[in-house]
C-alpha cells in the first residue's frame, strides 16, 4: 500500500484513493524503464504533500508581495543554497513549475520574438522546447536545428559550428531527451563564444548524474543550466535554472514576474530535500550505479542482436532501433508494458517511420537502480526484453503474461519508496 498512508483521502474520496493505491502497486510490480522517470524518497513525498501548498509567495526571499513569508523564505533559501553548493554555480532559481516553463523563461530572458535559437532537432534527440515546430518556441522564434551523424549516432559538432556561424543564433541549447552519449560542453562553449551566443545546457535528464559525478558538468562552460528536478536528480516534479552571476537577474525577472505567479512552495521544499539527499555520499554511488547498469544492459542487448543508436551508452539511457527485429517501436513498447516492462516508443535519428509510430524504443536505468538492481540483473532484463519483443511479433500473449509474473517476482525483493507491503 501507499506510504505515507492515505486514510483521510480514502474516507473523503475513496475513488481517487483507490486509484492512487493501484498506481503504487503498479509502480511496485513493474520494471520502470522510462528514462525520464524515477522513484522519490518518502521524505520528498512528505515535503510535497505538506501544508506548504497553502501558501502564496510571489517574488523572491525577502522581496515578496504577500505577508507571512517568515518560513517560506527560509525554505526557498535552503533550496537555492543547496543547488548552488551541489552544482557549484553562482546562482539558482528554484521556482520554475517544470522543465518546459524553465526553458521558456530562458527565451524570455535572452530573446525577442523572431530571434534565432539553435537546438537539437526533436527526432534526433532534442526537446520540444529547443525550437521544435509545434512548440511555442518553434512558432515564435526562428529555430535552427542540428542533429547527429548517421554513421556514429553522435552529435555532429561540425554541423553545430557551421549552422551557428551561418545563422548566428542568440541562444544555443545543448542537451536533450534521447542522447545516450556524453555531451561535449567545452566544444559547445567554444562555438557559442565565437558568435557571442548564450549557451544553455538543458541537463534535465542528466542532472543527477552530474551531481553524482557520473557525467561531466557544464558549469564553467555554459552560461545557463536548466533542469527538471524529477528525473535522475530524484526530486519532485519541478525545475531549476542555474547561471553565472552575470545572467542571474535576467533569469529571475523572466521567471517572475515574466512568466509565472506564485511559486509552488511544497515543491520547493521537496526540491530542497532532494538536493540534500543528492549531496550525500550514497547519491554518488547511485549515480555511478545508474551508468554501470545502463552499460551492462546495453552490452547484454547488443549480445542479443539489438541495434543501439551510437552502439551503446555513456549515461542512463539506451536508444534502440528495432528495424532489424522486424517490429515497430509502438507495438513493441505496448507488448513490453504487458510483460511488466515499462518504457516508451521513440523516434531514432533519420527515422523513416512516423513520429507516432516510430522505429525505436528508449529505455533507462534511473528508476530500477533506485530499487537496488545492479549489473547482476541486467542480462536477465535484456533476456526479458528480447523475449517480449519476440512474443509481440508472434502475438504470444501467454509469453508476455509469463514474463510479467517473473518481473513481479524479482521486484518483490527490491523495496520501493512510497510503497509498503500490506
Ligand atoms: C523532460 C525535459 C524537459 C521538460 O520537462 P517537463 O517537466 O516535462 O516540462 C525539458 N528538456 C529536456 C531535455 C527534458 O528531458
Amino acid at each position: 500500500m501507499h506510504t505515507p498512508r492515505i486514510p483521510d483521502l480514502a474516507a473523503a474520496d475513496p475513488r481517487i484513493a483507490e486509484l492512487i493505491e493501484a498506481e503504487a502497486q503498479r509502480q511496485h510490480d513493474k520494471l520502470r524503464m522510462i528514462a525520464s522517470e524515477n522513484y522519490v524518497s518518502t521524505a520528498v513525498l512528505e515535503a510535497t504533500g505538506s501544508v506548504l501548498t497553502n501558501k502564496y509567495s510571489e517574488g523572491y526571499a525577502s522581496k515578496r508581495y504577500y505577508e507571512g513569508q517568515q518560513l517560506i523564505d527560509q525554505i526557498e533559501t535552503l533550496a537555492v543554497d543547496r543547488a548552488k553548493a551541489l552544482f557549484g554555480v553562482d546562482h539558482a532559481n528554484v521556482q520554475p513549475y517544470s522543465g518546459s516553463p524553465a526553458n521558456l523563461a530562458v527565451y524570455l530572458a535572452f530573446l525577442q520574438p523572431g530571434d534565432a535559437v539553435m537546438g537539437m532537432s526533436l527526432p534526433m534527440g532534442g526537446h520540444l522546447t529547443h525550437g521544435w515546430s509545434v512548440s511555442a518556441t518553434g512558432k515564435w522564434f526562428r529555430s535552427v536545428r542540428y542533429g547527429v551523424r548517421q554513421e556514429t549516432g553522435r552529435t555532429d559538432m561540425d554541423q553545430v559550428r557551421e549552422l551557428a556561424l551561418a545563422e548566428r543564433p542568440k541562444v544555443i541549447f545543448c542537451g536533450g531527451t534521447a542522447i545516450p552519449r556524453t555531451i561535449d560542453f567545452p566544444a559547445f562553449a567554444e562555438i557559442a563564444r565565437e558568435i557571442d551566443a548564450v549557451l544553455v545546457a538543458d541537463i534535465a535528464h542528466i542532472a543527477g548524474l552530474i551531481a553524482g559525478g557520473a557525467h561531466p558538468s557544464p558549469v564553467g562552460h555554459a552560461d545557463v543550466l536548466t533542469t527538471t528536478t524529477h528525473k535522475t536528480l530524484r526530486g519532485p516534479r519541478g525545475a531549476m535554472i542555474m547561471s553565472t552571476a552575470e545572467k542571474a537577474s535576467a533569469i529571475d525577472k523572466a521567471v517572475f514576474p515574466g512568466l509565472q505567479g506564485g511559486p509552488h512552495n511544497h515543491t520547493t521544499a521537496g526540491i530542497a530535500v532532494a538536493l540534500h539527499e543528492a549531496s550525500q555520499p550514497g547519491f554518488r554511488d547511485y549515480a555511478h550505479q545508474v551508468v554501470a547498469n545502463a552499460k551492462a544492459l546495453a552490452a547484454a542487448l547488443v549480445e542479443r542482436g539489438f541495434d543501439l543508436i551510437s552502439g551503446g551508452t555513456d549515461n542512463h539511457l539506451i536508444l534502440v532501433d528495432l528495424t532489424s527485429k522486424g517490429i515497430g517501436g509502438k507495438p513493441a513498447a505496448q507488448a513490453l508494458d504487458r510483460a511488466g516492462i515499462e518504457l516508451n516508443y521513440n523516434t531514432v535519428p533519420f527515422d523513416t517511420r512516423k513520429p507516432f509510430d516510430p522505429s525505436g524504443i528508449r529505455l533507462g536505468t534511473p528508476a530500477l537502480t533506485t530499487r537496488g538492481l545492479t549489473e547482476a540483473q541486467m542480462p536477465q532484463v535484456a533476456a526479458w526484453i528480447d523475449e517480449a519483443v519476440g512474443a509481440s511479433a508472434a502475438a504470444d500473449e501467454a509469453a508476455l503474461d509469463k514474463i510479467s509474473g517473473e518481473v513481479r517476482d524479482l521486484l518483490a525483493g527490491y523495496p520501493m519508496p512510497g510503497y509498503a507491503a500490506a
